[in-house]
């Protein structure tokens, strides 16, 4: 039997949960103009520039007016990704380079444009971290954009993509996510691209099913073949088969149902069947997080991550606009309890403010508190604004990437000195992030320090397994709800059986691990905001068997 009509199924990374049935609609190229190099003569030059110049305009205009329309019916940090491709666009180093290549080279601007970015692409390819190898989307983004300017390409490809497909596409760039959201697919596989690129965040904030690390997914899959897509477990059937088909679209049916319950549910509290009561709350990044958590029910703010808001800065954020930012984003969540997170930069979390050394791995180098211990001035100023909104908010903090006592040490002496400056009493409770096995099977060293412990199950199973947690390639070995994970959450309560326990990775929304969680000891879960209402109904469905 042919690949058309044989039943088989892809197993890849989910990037965007979710199921899906359609068509597969094949895309072999979502590449721009095809240009082979065009020679020009020295008195075109001058014509060239200027065609770029108002190329770059154009688009320009293109890219405010797309940030925009994302801000309003996407997100607000998603339009920043077009901001900064205007930003980028406009860059008068850049232009320098074109305008060089046109003018030493003879070739047209189209040309020139190709040649300048493609290494730039290559630059941050050949990059360590992979938020600097997810640039490379970026330029190839910027590029076809300003190519398909020059040309006077209006039409995008992806134009005439049928409705309800479930496209597959080798790799897929920003604008290409943020095009498919005016046309109603029905998921999206790809072959490329981690699950921190810009499009698999797209993705999420839309919605749609997206799954990625598809091996030879291009090849594999036959244009027009029907498909069933789990992007909550990373499968797709091809071809499947009618007793298959039914059992899908139950499960569609009864997630929809689940989720209609659950919402009108979302304010009640969460007690599992044989009454043990569990806190969820919610992680979040930006005001409209923070909002969505409230309206979801979430009791507070479980993981505050305010990396976000200083990724583009330049200079180190001062105790003030700390505090203001941490204002502007926890408003809708006063009166209820707040964990703020220490800023956890470096690896994946790259500042430009600070200089960052090159390390051959970075995730096993300078991040998170090891950085924060190494610049003190940045934890002091951190450790004051968190104390100053105490005063508004019912604080706690957490401490990131912890592997020994003395970086929680570090911590409680900075809080004491300054809340005792401050005369701020009590002091909000402190903890740590349980994200290195080494943390996990210290706890006791840690107890004296701190106030409650936190799993991160993103980073714990990273370095549990050695597995980059943003490569798809070696995404099988990233399992974060293997025994390895719950062993060691096991270990730690334990060790410590009075400490209060918490998860904030994504293990906290995979709805069938609850119960498992609420064995090893776990009482509080945060979650993304939309997944709450989610989880505490899975609570209240299950039984935790143990006490605590
Ligand atoms: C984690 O590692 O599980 C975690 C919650 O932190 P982050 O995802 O921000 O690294
Ligand atoms: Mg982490």
């Amino acid at each position: 039997m042919t690949d058309s009509l044989r039943t088989f199924m892809l197993k890849g990374v989910p990037v965007s949960p979710g199921l899906a049935e359609g068509l597969i609609y094949v895309h072999q190229t979502l590449l721009g103009p095809i240009d082979v190099p065009v020679s020009i003569v020295r008195g075109n030059v001058e014509e060239e520039f200027s065609r770029l110049d108002d190329a770059t305009a154009s688009i320009s205009n293109d890219l405010l007016a797309l940030a925009t329309r994302v801000e309003k019916e996407i997100d607000t940090r998603l339009s920043l990704v077009f901001e900064a491709h205007q930003l980028i666009a406009n860059d008068p180093t850049l232009r320098e380079e074109i305008r060089k290549e046109i003018a030493d080279n003879l070739i047209s601007a189209g040309s020139a444009v190709k040649t300048v970015f493609l290494r730039w692409e290559k630059r941050f390819l050949l990059m360590e971290s992979q938020v600097a190898r997810d640039k490379s989307d970026d330029m190839h983004d910027i590029a076809i954009r300003l190519r398909n300017a020059l040309a006077g390409i209006t039409v995008h490809p992806l134009d005439r993509i049928p409705a309800g497909c479930v496209l597959a596409v080798s790799r897929l760039l920003p604008s290409d996510t943020v095009f498919l959201a005016s046309r109603p697919i029905a998921a999206i596989l790809l072959e490329h691209g981690s699950i921190a690129s810009h499009a698999a965040l797209f993705t999420r904030e839309m919605g749609l099913p997206c799954i990625t690390g598809l091996p030879d997914l291009m090849n594999t899959v036959p244009d027009g073949a029907p498909a069933l897509v789990d992007a909550d477990d990373g499968t797709v059937t091809i071809n499947p088969g009618m007793p298959q088909i039914e059992i899908f679209q139950k499960q569609v049916a009864y997630k929809e149902d689940f989720l209609a319950y659950a919402r009108d549910r979302a304010t009640l509290p969460a007690i599992t069947r044989d009454g043990i009561t569990v806190s969820v709350l919610a992680n979040v990044n930006s005001r409209e997080d923070t909002e969505n958590a409230m309206l979801n029910g979430a009791k507070g703010v479980g993981l505050y991550r305010m990396e976000h808001s200083y990724l583009g800065c330049v200079v180190p954020p001062s105790a003030g606009e700390l505090l203001g930012e941490m204002r502007w984003t926890l408003e809708a969540v006063r009166g209820r309890s707040v964990c703020v997170r220490l800023l956890d930069i470096g690896a994946d979390k790259p500042m430009p403010f600070i200089r960052f050394m090159v390390e051959s791995n970075p995730s096993l180098g300078r991040r998170g508190i090891r950085l924060l211990r190494e610049y003190p001035d940045l934890l002091d100023a951190h450790v004051r604004a968190v104390l100053e909104l105490s005063r508004e908010f019912d604080v706690r903090i957490l401490v990131p990437m912890v592997t020994v006592s003395g970086d929680v040490e570090v911590v409680r002496e900075s809080l004491v000195r300054i809340g005792a400056e401050l005369e701020i009493y009590p002091l909000p409770k402190l903890g740590a992030m349980i994200e290195t096995p080494a943390a996990a099977l210290s706890a006791r060293k840690l107890a004296p320090y701190v106030d409650f412990l936190s799993f991160g199950t993103n980073d714990l199973t990273q370095y549990a397994f050695a597995a980059d947690r943003e490569n798809a390639a070696v995404g099988q070995y990233f399992d974060d709800a293997s025994d390895v994970i719950f062993r060691l959450m096991q270990a730690t309560h334990d060790d410590v059986p009075g400490m209060p326990l918490s998860v904030c990775g994504e293990l906290a929304g995979r709805l069938e691990h609850i119960p498992r969680l609420l064995q090893c000891g776990i009482r509080t879960l945060s979650v993304a905001p939309k997944l709450v209402p989610l989880v505490k109904e899975a609570i209240r469905n299950t039984s935790c068997g143990k006490s605590a």
